[in-house]
């Protein structure tokens, strides 16, 4: 295996000033020294991980603070350095990242395969990422976890790659970032479902040389016919469809590759949304559209931002052919998603994203729409499935709701302000009636404690604790330990009398 060193983050940087390589180089060095001795499952030392993910982060466009961040973001979980090292030397909003990521990190994927309970966790990364770049992060993380993930004993494996496609794969795309969404889907379906994998994979080969060279025909006389009519062709190439989403088309044809139109395709880049248009009749002059066939993204966007138009055409020698037509900002947008907002907007200044999507009336950059929309249509696809969530979404959803954790990472949704005892009944009952004290991320805390977002709880009880206390009811949040704490109350009383 090839290791990775500084400069491979420092040569992938869009716009490497001598401060931003300063600092990323400084994180380098505090990971390396960090994490020295510690090894991976592969055997290649532990910081190859964290570069690896600085790198892809650099890859999409990803500003030095976020790669910084990268670079430090397991040192909290599995070094001795601690957060606040980090902070003293990286200041707060990169401290901040990392935080957020180690808290991700703790969210863990249990058996279950109940829709409630994944959209639950879908939701909950949104929620609990105080900083989008927190989400970009640990999507970068889990790409490269997947591509490594061959080390890991099988079930880690499974249960990983589960939680990739039912997860990690949804957000990707909900966040409009298709490429890493189309690199996480064929990772997991490797792992998932290897039988159907490989079968794909060799239709996809055994089709690809033949594919090729008609490509590359479409792609000549195209570009000549284009820049006939006096448009500038920025980007024209072939584009591959992902394994795992030829399967899906494959599934709807009864595994027939013949039937799938848009094997083959042609993505054409232009300057502007004008050309687009212009490129689309001149490409209808020279191939005869499939009728019903013609998609335009551009005036109607898909819900996660999506923008482009598509079109089917009977191409060279009379063969189904699907070409894309979009600009360059477009396609930037259609691969990185959220992310290639930090290309465009460089020197803006730092806005917490929920601020935008809180506000009532939206006054934001075209840019910023964007992607609060594609926050809109997730938030609006979660309340489809749950009424109840629903009622209370528009008020409560990020700023009353607080998620917290078990030891083992199970997670418990409260409300804010909720106490150590509302966590205990919302485990259990029995547990709720034995509970004599609790710890707040390793830390004995008091019953009424409030707890903070993403802290884990643990639940200290005994046997000799009989009944609730009743003064617990001045201070617990939920209606479930208030009945709880009222039942045994009342059950207690009776037996007194
Ligand atoms: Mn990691």
């Amino acid at each position: 295996m090839n290791n990775l060193g500084l400069n491979d983050i420092l040569n992938s940087l869009r716009e490497p000033t001598e401060e931003r390589r300063k600092l990323i180089t400084e994180a380098f060095n505090f990971a390396v020294k960090a994490h020295t001795g510690q090894k991976r499952r592969s055997g290649e030392d532990y910081v190859q991980h964290p570069i690896a993910v600085a790198k892809i982060l650099a890859e999409i466009g990803m500003r030095s603070k976020t790669i910084s961040a990268a670079l430090l973001h397991d040192i909290p979980e599995d070094t001795q350095t601690t957060l606040k090292e980090i902070e003293e030397k990286f200041g707060k909003e990169i401290a901040g990242m990392v935080d957020g990521v180690t808290k991700l990190g703790r969210i863990k994927l249990r058996g279950s395969h109940e829709e409630y309970f994944l959209e639950n966790l879908r939701k909950m990364f949104l929620a609990m990422a105080t900083d989008i770049r927190v989400i970009i992060i640990k999507l970068a993380d889990r790409l490269h976890n997947m591509q490594t993930l061959e080390f890991n004993p099988p079930d880690k494996q499974l249960r990983i790659a589960h939680e990739t496609m039912e997860v990690f794969a949804p957000i990707a795309n909900r966040l409009g970032m298709g490429e890493i969404k189309a690199k996480l889907q064929d990772l997991a379906f490797k792992f998932l479902d290897e039988e159907n994998y490989n079968k794909v994979k060799q239709l996809e080969e055994k089709n690809y040389k033949e594919r090729e060279q008609y490509l590359n025909k479409a792609i000549r006389e195209l570009r000549e016919e284009i820049e006939k009519g006096g448009i500038k062709v920025m980007e024209i190439h072939g584009r591959a469809k992902s394994i795992y989403s030829l399967y899906l088309k494959l599934k709807e044809r009864d595994m027939d590759i013949n039937r799938v139109y848009d094997l083959a395709a042609v993505r054409i880049i232009v300057p502007e949304v004008a050309d687009c248009y212009e490129a689309l009749g001149i490409v209808h002059k020279k191939y005869r559209p499939m009728i019903g066939r013609i998609k335009d993204y551009i005036s109607l966007p898909k819900p996660n931002g999506y923008q482009s138009i598509h079109t089917t055409v009977f191409g060279p020698d009379g063969k189904i052919l699907e070409i894309q037509i979009r600009t360059q900002k477009m396609h930037n947008e259609a691969e990185f998603g959220i992310a290639a907002h930090w290309i465009y907007s460089e020197q803006k200044k730092k806005k917490n994203w929920k601020d935008y999507f809180f506000r009532k009336k939206p006054a934001l950059p075209e840019k910023e729409l964007e992607w609060v929309r594609q926050l809109q249509e997730w938030q609006s696809e979660i309340g489809r499935d749950n009424k109840e969530f629903m009622e209370g979404l528009r008020i409560d959803f990020f700023k009353n709701h607080i998620f917290a954790f078990t030891p083992r990472g199970d997670i418990i949704d409260l409300p804010e302000d909720a106490t150590p005892v509302d966590f205990a009944y919302a485990i259990h009952g029995e547990v709720g009636n034995h509970t004599i004290g609790a710890k707040a991320n390793n830390n004995i805390v008091p019953l009424d404690y409030k707890i903070q977002n993403g802290e884990v709880i643990e639940i200290l009880t005994s046997k000799d604790r009989k009944t609730p206390n009743g003064d617990w009811l001045k201070f617990v949040k939920t209606s479930v330990a208030k009945s709880h704490i009222r039942r045994e109350l009342r059950k207690e009383n009776s037996t007194k009398q």
